[in-house]
């Protein structure tokens, strides 16, 4: 696999210009530009600034993290997450990156929201999403979050729904975090029916050992430092066939406390030994 880089992981310590020359240095290939990070890159750079840093550099762009809370959105949210996705879809006609996550929604209501619910609004959302970006040759990669906040919480779900969705540019983003919050991966063995080329991204990271219900993003550890069986999780999917992007992607407040240099160094080396 390739050694990607999530934007996530230094959000609160690092900018994307810093990230895009330390994980040049670093030997990443890809880097999954975070919407406001690239934002904010724009109130003193333009499009064309990344392009030529992309066409003069190893470092790749993967795509864009991520349009949230898809689900049960009414006209305003709709029409934000409209925006969001053409800001998504312009940049990608520039600089490139053509994977774009979306994140089922989260609140205090989801877990009330019956199954059928939630299947029938994912389908007719990310056929709608799914039409606007396939101009721009763009990829939707559904995730998934084993969190009970969340409306989509298993592997197998959002497979259903991916395929009654049926669209060559819907997918999955599997991250290994979000499958333990499930049910610490019990499931893992779900995994054996995911076909490799519906896997648009893999998002790695480990977790440390805390009951579920305590057990929260940011206890996201870099891999190998934690309890997820990781090495069992990315044999699963090449064995599926897919052998693209492994993103580490951290949420730790403890690491945003670090010199950037040090969590995209140390995340490398971490992250490596599973590739
Ligand atoms: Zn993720």
């Amino acid at each position: 696999m390739k050694l990607g880089f999530n934007e996530a992981t230094c959000m609160k310590n690092s900018t994307l210009e810093q990230d895009l020359e330390l994980l040049e240095k670093h030997g990443y290939d890809y880097i999954e530009i975070r919407l406001d990070m690239l934002a904010d890159y724009l109130k003193n750079h333009t499009l064309d600034d990344l392009k030529d840093f992309f066409d003069t550099h190893h470092l790749k762009p993967y795509g864009f993290n991520s349009i949230e809370n898809i689900n049960f959105c009414g006209p305003v949210g709709w029409k934000a997450l409209v925006d969001l996705v053409s800001f998504a879809c312009q940049a990608s006609t520039v600089i490139g990156g053509k994977c774009l996550v979306v994140v089922p929604t989260m609140g205090p209501t989801m877990k009330d929201r019956t199954t059928d619910e939630v299947f029938q609004d994912s389908v007719d959302v990310l056929r709608r999403l799914s039409g606007l970006v396939e101009p721009y040759g763009m990829r939707l990669a559904f995730e998934p979050i084993g969190d009970p906040r969340w409306c989509v919480r298993t592997v197998e779900e959002a497979l259903r729904i991916v395929e009654e969705v049926g669209r060559e540019n819907v997918g999955l983003a599997i991250d290994a975090f979000n499958l333990f919050m499930y049910s610490r991966l019990a499931d893992i063995d779900s995994l054996d029916q995911v076909p490799g080329e519906k896997v648009f991204v893999l998002h790695i990271d480990d977790a440390d050992d805390l009951p579920l219900g305590v057990l929260d993003h940011s206890h996201r550890t870099f891999p190998g430092n934690g309890v997820i069986p990781l090495a069992a999780l990315v044999h699963k999917l090449k064995a599926r066939g897919y052998d693209d992007i492994c993103s580490l992607e951290l949420f730790n407040p403890g690491y945003w406390e670090l010199a950037a240099e040090d969590v995209i160094r140390i995340g490398a080396d971490k992250t490596r030994a599973f590739l």
